[in-house]
């Protein structure tokens, strides 16, 4: 096969990862992003987790009545903004029909697949490339303050389980015994042995070196500004400086994809959902395991000799501004869990946003649409797009390369909400 000329819209982890797959099939990659080579997008600061233990979509029963009950705690870990506006009313009402448990019972084998095989690739990638963006595979613990929690927690290992996923409840002795040097005030948690862990803006920078390396042009401060397209097929792409004409094209520019799908008259409904995340270069102490605290929803992830604690799902709009009452409700949660933290080990830290792509049934959208014969989407990953990433650019490759995906993403499909 000779190599295709392709162009991906976006350098966050999914235009990355498909640029890294597309390369090594011989095609010839050109990655155009808005930003410039400094900037952290949504990839850089989360809590780089590997997770083949979340395979129960964001559309859950339950979501929705959470998120009601903390619409009015300014520091909740949950909160929809009510605003008019007919796109988060339609997200709404799809997130709202999509959260019930035969929807959970349909994704969750699919997103267990995609999760083991990604984290199967970011283990090839380290030992192709070396281990410089600190990967490490020790599991996860979910940290449960109540019994109630601790319940509802088992109910999850009992499903992971019957899925084939590894997972154990454990008491608060046994958690201890495997980090003997944290103290912990909870009642329990269940631990994940599959999830791994690393240093996101470590990996983003070793993607970027092999891409490139291996001859993929990156154009910074190339905003997309519109198309051309011949009938069922897209010519060229035109950006604030040059247009660029390709065999293929595929968008992968993460919560800002719709406004630029719109050009091109394909629906994609999804919302940005903030999160915000805290870097301790020095914490007074530091769990070896990540965790996540579940009542609280703040995962804590150690990397290197930092520790990063990331949570919030906010979704207001196009706006990465930080409001500081939900950074104080992750700062508060802290010491709930790690009573040898302290609200003053945070102080003077400053904290970092990021618009997650949501779709409203909590899957990603990955694959071609019927409109277009030469155009291809990855996106949508909302909390996995990190752990997804590189599976995502694996089978993005092997679509634009006429490959049949290795593995099912029918369910996937960009045009699932029309075209
Ligand atoms: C607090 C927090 C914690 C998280 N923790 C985890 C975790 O532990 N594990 C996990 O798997 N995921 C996690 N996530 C989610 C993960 O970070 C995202 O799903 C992922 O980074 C999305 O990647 P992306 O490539 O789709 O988008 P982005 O990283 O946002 O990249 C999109 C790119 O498109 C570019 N772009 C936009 N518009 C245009 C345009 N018009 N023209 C050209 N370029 C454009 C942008 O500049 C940007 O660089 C977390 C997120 C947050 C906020």
């Amino acid at each position: 096969m000779h190599g295709k000329s392709i162009v991906i819209i976006g350098a966050g982890v999914l235009g990355l990862s498909t640029a890294y797959y597309a390369a090594r099939q011989g095609h010839h990659v050109t990655v155009l992003d808005r930003g410039t080579a400094d900037d952290l997008n949504c990839s850089y600061g989360n809590c780089g987790l590997i997770v083949p233990s979340h395979f129960i979509p964001l559309a859950a029963p339950g979501m929705v009545r959470l998120a009601l009950k903390w619409m009015f705690n300014p520091e909740s870990p949950f909160y929809l903004k009510p605003r008019l506006d007919a796109d988060l009313l339609s997200w709404g009402w799809k997130f709202f029909r999509a959260a019930n448990p035969e929807h959970v019972r349909r994704c969750a084998p699919l997103l267990r697949d995609l999760n083991i095989a990604s984290a199967k690739c970011f283990k090839e990638f380290a030992r192709s490339h070396g281990n410089s963006f600190e990967l490490e595979t020790k599991g996860c613990f979910c940290l449960c303050k109540t019994e109630h929690r601790l319940e509802d927690e088992a109910k999850v290992v009992q499903h992971a389980k019957e899925l084939g996923i590894e997972a154990g409840v454990l008491s608060a002795k046994e958690i201890a015994a495997r980090e003997p040097r944290i103290r912990m005030d909870i009642v329990g948690g269940v631990y994940f042995k599959d999830d791994c862990h690393l240093t996101p803006a470590k990996f983003m920078a070793a993607l970027k070196a092999e891409v490139q390396r291996v001859g993929v042009a990156i154009h910074w401060s190339s905003e997309v500004t519109g198309w051309k397209a011949n009938g069922s097929r897209i010519e060229s792409v035109q950006t604030v400086n040059q247009q660029f004409t390709a065999d293929e094209f595929v968008l992968c520019a993460g919560t800002w994809s719709p406004v630029i799908a719109r050009d091109l008259s394909l629906k994609l409904p999804m919302q940005p959902g903030k999160g915000y995340s805290i870097m301790l270069p020095e914490p007074p102490m530091r769990p070896s395991i990540p965790a996540i605290l579940t009542e609280a929803r703040v995962a804590v992830t150690p990397m290197g000799n930092s520790l990063r604690f990331g949570g919030t799902m906010e979704i207001a709009g196009l706006n990465e501004g930080i409001n500081p009452a939900r950074v104080r409700g992750i700062m508060k949660s802290v010491p709930k869990y790690y009573p040898d933290f302290t609200r003053k080990d945070f102080e003077g830290v400053q904290p970092w946003s990021g618009l997650r792509p949501c779709s409203p049934d909590g899957m990603p959208y990955i694959g071609r649409t019927s409109r277009y014969t030469n155009f291809a989407i990855g996106t949508g990953h909302a909390m996995m797009g990190l752990s997804l990433g590189p599976i995502t650019g694996k089978l993005l490759a092997e679509i634009i390369s006429g490959q049949k995906p290795s593995i099912n993403i029918e369910s996937l499909s960009p045009d699932r909400y029309g075209k």
